[in-house]
């Protein structure tokens, strides 16, 4: 059935040149595009790039959060995990479903990517290009204008929405025929490929796979990973120390109501937050020696003075002599 005319697509961008260029060309032919830009969590990819490429092509942009169910996703993903904690395929098909369901509620006609094949191990092989339109519920309504020609024809191509002779196909992890395009379309500024997903760095998956296993309270709590040294001082306790200024003012504005936090007197170290409920006093003295250990007092060889509070009462503030740590118990204690 041949829709209404304008036609109507949904593309997802992420301020990377590949999905720029799907855009170009998918516009190019005819077709209003809707821009949809998926933000992680823990912000991966630059928002701010999508949104500019978007005002420069002229098309309508969204931006559409990933949030607690996205964590599901990456908690049990139905296919498994690439080099560290990225479910590339499941994430796929979560971010799909999402354009699909916008697709519907803009009344566009498919959705469409800047995907490659062959250009990423895990999800853009041709049988997890398929599994992945097919779970997302875009079978047939999935296109892939950069490699359209070696995929087999969608409902746009059969239907002759777009025009299939106008479509790329392209293979492999090469870029020059991008660049070219790059050139021609005069793209300059974007992102390097595939930057940025921290579900793909190994520290950050680690963090990440400890708050899977002890417990984390609230998805606000998974977006301060990023930030910080971190260390699991029992199963019930984890504490966090930032490393610098920054990180120490965006730790306090992360932390729940039941967390701590200590500072020394003199500011001469970084801010700590203890998570976990009714601390003991061996518990305190030991995150006073995390301080410590990071701070400029770290080669004085005996116990300093630390203050703590608790976030929902700060003029709780009480004191607590630090406990030495030696450095093969840090490590121990490190995540
Ligand atoms: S690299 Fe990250 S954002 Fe990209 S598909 Fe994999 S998990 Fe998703």
């Amino acid at each position: 059935m041949t829709p209404h005319h304008p036609i109507k697509a949904v593309g997802l961008i992420s301020g990377g040149l590949d999905s720029t260029l799907a855009v170009q060309i998918v516009r190019d032919l005819g077709v209003e595009v809707y821009g949809v830009y998926f933000a992680m969590p823990w912000g991966c990819c630059d928002k701010a790039k999508a949104m500019e490429a978007a005002e420069r092509l002229g098309i309508h942009f969204v931006v559409l959060q990933l949030d607690e169910q996205y964590l599901e996703v990456v908690k049990k993903p139905k296919h498994g995990y690439g080099s560290a904690l990225n479910p590339c395929t499941d994430c796929r098909v979560h971010m799909f479903s999402r354009a699909r369901k916008y697709m519907d509620s803009v009344g566009a006609q498919f959705v469409f990517t800047g995907e490659v094949l062959g250009q990423r191990p895990m999800s853009q092989m041709r049988e997890r290009m398929r599994i992945i339109g097919q779970e997302s519920d875009l079978n047939g309504l999935l296109l892939r204008p950069l490699c359209a020609q070696l995929l087999d024809p969608t409902i746009p191509e059969k239907e002759g929405w777009v025009d299939r002779e106008k479509l790329l196909g392209l293979c492999g992890r090469g870029r020059s025929v991008q660049m070219d395009l790059a050139k021609k379309y005069e793209i300059k500024d974007y992102l390097p490929p595939a930057g940025g997903c921290l579900l793909t760095d190994k520290n950050f998956a680690r963090r990440m796979k400890d708050s899977f296993q002890y417990g984390y309270r609230n998805f606000r709590e998974t977006i301060a990973l990023k930030w910080g040294r971190h260390f699991r001082i029992s199963p019930e306790f984890k504490a966090i120390l930032g490393r610098d200024a920054e990180e120490n003012v965006s730790l306090r504005a992360f932390a729940h109501q039941d967390d701590h936090i200590f500072e020394l007197p003199d500011k001469r170290g970084p801010t700590l937050i203890l998570k976990g409920i009714a601390p003991s006093p061996e518990i305190l003295e030991t995150c006073a020696g995390l301080i410590q250990r990071f701070s400029r007092h770290k080669d004085i060889q005996e116990g300093i003075e630390v203050e703590y509070w608790p976030v929902k009462d700060e003029s709780h503030l009480a004191k607590i002599q630090s406990r030495m740590l030696s450095e093969k118990e840090i490590t121990l204690l490190q995540i």
